[in-house]
C-alpha cells in the first residue's frame, strides 16, 4: 500500500498535477471511477452480471484500478491508509451486525 501511495504521488507530481489534486476532485473523480464500473453492469441481467468475457473483465480490471487509485489518492490527503480504513470498519461491522446462532 505505501508503495502505491508513494507511486500515485510522483506519477502526479512528475506531471505537475498536484493542483488539480484537491479532496473535493478527487472525491469527484472517484464518483466518476465508480460510475464506469458500474456501467459496465448496466442494464444486465442478475446472473449475466455474474459472468464475464475476457475482455468484461479487462473493461473491469481497468476500472477497479480507477476506483483503487482515486479512493487512495484522496485517502492519502486526510494521511489515511485505505486498507486501515477497511479493516477499522470491518470491526465497527462486526459489531453493528453480530453474526445470528
Ligand atoms: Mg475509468
Amino acid at each position: 500500500m505505501e508503495k502505491l501511495i508513494s507511486d500515485l504521488r510522483d506519477f502526479a507530481k512528475e506531471r505537475n498535477w498536484l493542483k488539480y489534486h484537491s479532496p473535493k476532485n478527487l472525491a469527484m473523480a472517484l464518483g466518476v471511477e465508480t460510475a464506469e464500473l458500474t456501467e459496465i453492469f448496466q442494464w444486465t441481467e442478475t446472473e449475466e452480471s455474474r459472468k464475464a468475457d475476457a475482455a468484461t473483465r479487462k473493461h473491469i480490471a481497468e476500472e477497479v484500478g480507477d476506483v483503487m487509485i482515486y479512493l487512495t489518492m484522496l485517502a492519502d490527503k486526510f494521511d489515511l491508509d485505505p486498507l486501515s480504513c477497511a479493516k477499522n470498519k470491518m470491526k465497527l461491522n462486526a459489531i453493528k451486525y453480530p453474526v445470528n446462532e
